[in-house]
């Protein structure tokens, strides 16, 4: 179906070694052995010998907090997150070490707090079971706690330099206008022709520059609109580009997979011991936006509803006058488009709340726009204030 990917695989990696930006967890490691591993140097050769074990080229506790961090959230967020995590838990012996509520303290604002589970007992398990260091192989890394294929393919190849592949959006998108590929890796068949792709250009040349560049490429030129063609390294090579059809892939879900979520998002307020707090929500893994720290949802249709609905959700609430405001926020994830009506509640001054229910929680209003992560509940907070 292709042609070989090592010319434009070769292209993509000088790109990217002249164009990255410079990220805290891009730092390259110095080892030993085999003299100092930069981001500039020649392209190491892969061992061909897939049980030898390689060099690490950058830290790969690092490369997997990263990678973690980064999974829903965008990268200017995850910087400060990331150094502020560093000093904290410099290594993975030390975040081993470290008590739960500590763990979660320093991911708080990041959102989906299973995350943050995982990565504590990924420390433990990389301590017990794997003396302190890191697994590379890819089927020992999808044996940790919150690794899946995409996070296993980055780990191996970004910190190993190992050729596994990875897919995400950002790929898929790139994939699919070089190659016009006018379908989404969807069902078996699908999944199966991006992920050949994907691992194609990852044994073609150097696997942590190939896999990054893809990345980074798809981050800044081949954007969702307006991908910036004129100053891809790999125009020559894409068929989009050479048909003036970059807007057609990759294909549109069709509408029939959408989802549309009509109702209220609520933005209730108290009065906290330290001043004006506004109640937040984490959704579980099951429910929509999961782990998205993001303002309550109702997808009821008018205000009465809404009232019952609010009642029967926060029993321990003491009465809340909820007034609807003259604004409607509207927003698209993946393939979920929000209208929401948006609500402001008061709680009773003075009145005691009991125990919320799990994922609420109250929140100082000086510190939430730092926490909220996410567009949607960003966009409410906006239209509240
Ligand atoms: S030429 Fe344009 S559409 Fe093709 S990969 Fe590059 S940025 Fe994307």
């Amino acid at each position: 179906m292709i042609g070989s990917a090592v010319k434009p695989a070769k292209a993509l990696a000088r790109w990217f070694q002249a164009n990255q930006r410079d990220l805290p967890w891009r730092l390259a490691l110095e080892v030993p052995d085999a003299g100092l591993v930069v981001r500039e140097a020649a392209h190491p050769q892969v061992s061909s010998d897939r049980d030898a074990l390689p060099s690490p080229r950058r830290d790969p506790y690092r490369t997997w907090i990263s990678e973690i961090m980064l999974q829903q959230t965008q990268v200017s967020t995850v910087v400060d997150y990331y150094h502020r995590w560093m000093e904290r838990f410099p290594d993975v012996a030390a975040l081993a070490g470290a008590a739960e509520k500590e763990v979660l303290e320093a991911w708080a604002g990041l959102g989906y707090y299973s995350r943050a589970r995982n990565v504590l007992a990924t420390a433990r398990k990389v301590m017990e079971d794997h003396g302190g260091a890191f697994p590379w192989r890819r089927e020992d890394l999808l044996g940790l706690k919150g690794v899946g294929e995409y996070t296993a393919g980055a780990i191996a190849s970004l910190a190993f330099n190992r050729p596994e592949p990875i897919l995400d959006g950002n790929l898929v998108r790139v994939f699919s206008r070089l190659y016009a590929l006018d379908f989404l890796p969807d069902g078996k068949e699908g999944k199966k022709a991006y992920w050949d792709l994907s691992r194609a250009w990852v044994e073609a040349h150097d696997a942590a520059l190939v896999n990054e560049g893809l990345m980074e490429l798809g981050a800044l030129i081949c954007t969702p609109r307006n991908p910036d063609c004129a100053r891809c390294p790999l125009s020559a090579h894409c068929a989009a580009f050479k048909t003036s059809a970059q807007e057609r892939f990759p294909p549109a879900r069709s509408r029939k997979d959408s989802v549309d979520v009509a109702g209220f998002a609520v933005a209730a307020f108290r009065e906290g011991k330290d001043g004006e707090e506004v109640l937040l929500y984490t959704p579980r893994k099951a429910e929509r936006l999961a782990g998205l720290l993001t303002f309550p949802l109702f997808p009821v249709a008018d205000l009465p509803a809404l009232r019952e609905a609010w009642r029967a959700g926060l029993p321990g609430l003491p009465k809340t006058a909820l007034r609807p405001r003259a604004v409607t926020v509207t927003h698209s994830i993946t393939h979920h488009r929000y209208r929401l009506r948006i609500v402001e509640g008061r709680v009773e001054a003075g009145a005691r709340t009991r125990s919320l229910p799990e994922g609420y929680a109250w929140a100082p209003v000086a510190g939430v726009e730092r926490m909220l992560v996410s567009s949607l509940p960003k966009k409410i907070w906006k239209a509240v204030r």
